[in-house]
């Protein structure tokens, strides 16, 4: 007879094992939530008092998840760290429940098996997995600036060893079902059809693996305090190089792993229960788990509310350039449509499905992929010099060259050569889509669709309307974004967007900071420490000095003269200086330091600087962001953007804005509006008037208010 409640579903066998089902209701994925403790302790003490149950196999009912994770917007209702803890601690408790049944517990697992969901099955004496593609394992409570808060700090080591453990914990990363076996995070994976009658065979076996074949340099490494504590020291050397000191949880989760190591798994869980409540109150975990909160509420919404989008099944891509493979890639790979690619010629074609093999070669040498998968995929994109093969497809996207003329024309040659109402979605970085679209029979159906590079990395997706677009072209191209694996934001067709838009003045800043005389490296380190991925500087040279060159008079001519870029950028590009592409730029590619890392120190004398550092790393990374944040808060008074939530998306997928504060709306928030105007001002009668705080910015210091 079963019982249990709707969650939770016991259901004893006549061969003396009992299933314990997962399946909350409600939700598409299994989320563990606070409210379960007690209905998990019911069950836990059915199973205790039935001395007929000799085993246990815990497994989901639904298809697509075991248990993805905790249902973190419990830890926004924690108004201190004393109440998380309360929730890290019941969780402990039921967990070591679990674990100390009398009886064999398995974890049968399929689809998502993540967070808590991880914890839950660790505390199961043996786990057995389904060799389904969507099976991962791992903890990715760091990512949300969290730790593992229900054991899973404790066992984790003990399963896989102190290295392997430290790794996943600190990075988040999962792993697939064979990497668990071969980590021995699981004892064997087997096809999703015989996944329980597996799990209950081991229930009724009883018996454990034996403990994992441990190497020597392992054994001597972990086996002794001394072993472990370079292992320690070493974890917490790379953690501090990579976050810069900005995010605690990494630290937080090297103390728990040490405590039990050193103290035992009491105290061990004890320290996991207080850390993991003191996180829950750090700006950063809060930041991050908004973050976590917008990109959910992202994925659910329409490009435009009511309006459905059509099924696109095939796309045709224009320009194989390195934009055009890119997109070809993500269009076969992620959204499985097949993709027709048209250049001017094969070499173009030849280039674009160069980036596909080049990327699925890779998965198929670190054995993510097999040969025949590669295959089927890489046959999935074919290339032609002329619209052969255009008829049938549903959408195009355009990456020719950067030329309004040479745009138009696609417009018209998809008009002739493609079926009715086809979408023409161009990756245009500088062109307004209304000009793209003046001559076109139906502009309704013209839209932007901003990519950034590398296309199969970067998350993000510029989906820019025009007067004209029409809601239906925004829903199918904002759904197939989706579909790539894109974040996409809905913008309007104004000089830069928005993305390059307030980048522009970021980047600009820091050459006027430079040609002030400040060494580039302290400009470049004073926005890393501040969180960004790479300097400004460095991105500069990334991205190509030209191309900057490029946009600002765009911006100068319809937006002002604030987007003036120094004027010492033309000599950059007369000496042919435009960054890693021409191996020439503000850091070294050639010669004996070329490793992009050291400042080539010859840009100075070009420049006419003598470097000397000045300014503190503080002002100069005010300087930069705030400029940013005043720049996104006109963005959004003019409706560039939808609301800041997508501001703040699109300039930390976009740019790689510190997700850890949030984005430029959440910073302008917790600085407060009057600090921001207060301190722009006092910069305007320093450094001149590409200070001047914008009259929305000024509106919301007088008017105390935020942006959320
Ligand atoms: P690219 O020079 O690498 O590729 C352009 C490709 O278009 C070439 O293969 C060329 O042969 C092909 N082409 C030219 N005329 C054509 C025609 N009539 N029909 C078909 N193909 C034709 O350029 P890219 O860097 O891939 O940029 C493409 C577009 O994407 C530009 O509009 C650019 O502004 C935009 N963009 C570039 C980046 C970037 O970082 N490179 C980022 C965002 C947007």
């Amino acid at each position: 007879t079963q019982t249990g409640n709707s969650t939770f579903t016991l259901t004893p066998q006549d061969n003396g094992i009992a299933l314990l089902k997962i399946d909350v209701p409600n939700e598409t994925m299994n989320v563990l939530k606070a409210e379960f403790a007690e209905q998990i302790q019911d069950i836990l003490q059915q199973v205790k008092s039935d001395s007929s149950i000799t085993g246990l196999v815990i497994y989901s009912g639904k298809s697509n998840s075991f248990v993805a994770g905790a249902d973190i917007s419990m830890l926004d209702k924690c108004e201190t760290a004393e109440q998380a803890i309360e929730i890290a601690a019941g969780g402990q408790m039921i967990f070591n429940q679990l674990e100390q049944l009398p009886i064999p517990v398995v974890a049968a697992i399929n689809g998502p098996c993540l967070g808590g969901g991880l914890e839950l099955a660790m505390a199961c004496h043996m786990r057995v997995c389904s060799d389904s593609n969507k099976t991962v394992l791992g903890l990715p409570e760091v990512q949300l600036g969290l730790l593992p808060g229900s054991g899973g700090t404790q066992r984790l080591p003990k399963l896989v060893g102190l290295q392997k453990s430290l790794d996943m914990m600190l990075t988040g990363k999962q792993l697939r079902a064979k990497q668990a076996l071969k980590a021995d995070l699981v004892s064997d994976v087997v096809p999703n059809s015989v996944l329980l009658d597996v799990a209950i065979k081991m229930a009724q076996n009883g018996k454990r693996k034996a403990n994992r074949k441990v190497n020597f340099v392992e054994k001597a490494l972990e086996s002794n305090p001394w072993g472990r504590k370079i292992v320690f020291d070493q974890a917490t050397k790379t953690v501090l190089a990579k976050t810069k000191g900005n995010y605690p949880a990494p630290l937080k989760i090297i103390d728990c792993i040490r405590t039990g190591y050193e103290k035992g798994i009491t105290k061990g869980l004890a320290i996991e229960a207080n850390n993991f409540g003191d996180l829950t109150q750090t700006p950063e975990s809060k930041q991050l788990r908004n973050l976590f909160f917008a990109t959910t509420e992202m994925k659910k919404e329409q490009g435009v509310a009511g309006v459905a989008p059509v099924k696109v099944n095939k796309v045709g891509v224009l320009g194989g350039g390195l934009m055009g493979g890119g997109i070809a890639y993500v269009s076969a790979n992620n959204a499985k449509t097949p993709v027709r690619i048209k250049d001017i010629n094969h070499t173009g074609i030849s280039h674009a499905l160069k980036y596909s093999f080049d990327i699925l070669n890779k998965k198929v040498k670190r054995r993510f992929m097999s040969s025949s998968t590669m295959q089927k995929q890489l046959n999935m994109v074919t290339g032609t010099v002329d619209y052969s093969g255009f008829k049938d497809a549903d959408l195009i996207i355009e990456a020719v060259y950067e030329d309004l003329a040479l745009k138009q024309s696609m417009v018209a040659d998809i008009e002739e050569n493609c079926k009715d109402g086809i979408i023409f979605a161009s990756n245009t970085s500088s062109l307004p889509i209304n000009q793209i679209a003046a001559k076109a029979a139906k502009p309704e159906n013209v839209i932007g669709l901003h990519y950034f590079s590398p296309v199969d990395k970067m998350p993000l997706a510029e989906i820019i309307a025009h007067e004209k677009t029409s809601d239906e072209t925004i829903s199918t191209t904002v759904a197939y974004a989706k579909r790539q694996g894109k974040t996409p934001i809905v913008v309007k067709d104004k000089a830069g967007f928005y993305v390059n838009r307030i980048l522009a003045p970021y980047v600009n800043e820091a050459a006027n900071i430079l040609l002030a005389g400040e060494p580039i490296e302290k400009i470049d380190r004073a926005l890393v420490k501040f969180g960004f991925p790479v300097g400004p500087i460095k991105l500069l040279d990334e991205v190509g000095i030209d191309i900057g060159a490029k946009i600002s008079p765009i911006l100068v001519a319809e937006l002002g003269e604030r987007f003036k870029a120094p004027d010492a950028f033309d000599k950059l590009i007369d000496d042919n200086r435009k960054g890693r592409k021409t191996k020439k730029g503000f850091y070294n590619y050639v010669g004996k330091k070329a490793n992009g890392k050291d400042v080539d120190e010859s840009v100075y004398s070009l420049l006419g600087i003598q470097p000397t550092s000045k300014l503190t790393a503080e002002e100069i990374h005010q300087r930069c962001v705030l400029l940013m944040v005043n720049e996104a808060v006109r963005c959004l008074d003019e409706g560039i953007i939808r609301n800041a939530r997508d501001g703040d998306i699109g300039t930390i997928f976009g740019i790689g804005f510190p997700p850890f504060i949030g984005g430029p709306f959440r910073y302008l928030d917790s600085l407060g509006a009057t600090t921001v105007v207060e301190k722009l001002t006092t910069y305007k009668e320093k450094y001149g008037d590409h200070f001047e705080p914008c009259a929305a910015l000024v509106k919301m210091a007088e008017t105390s208010q935020t942006c959320y």
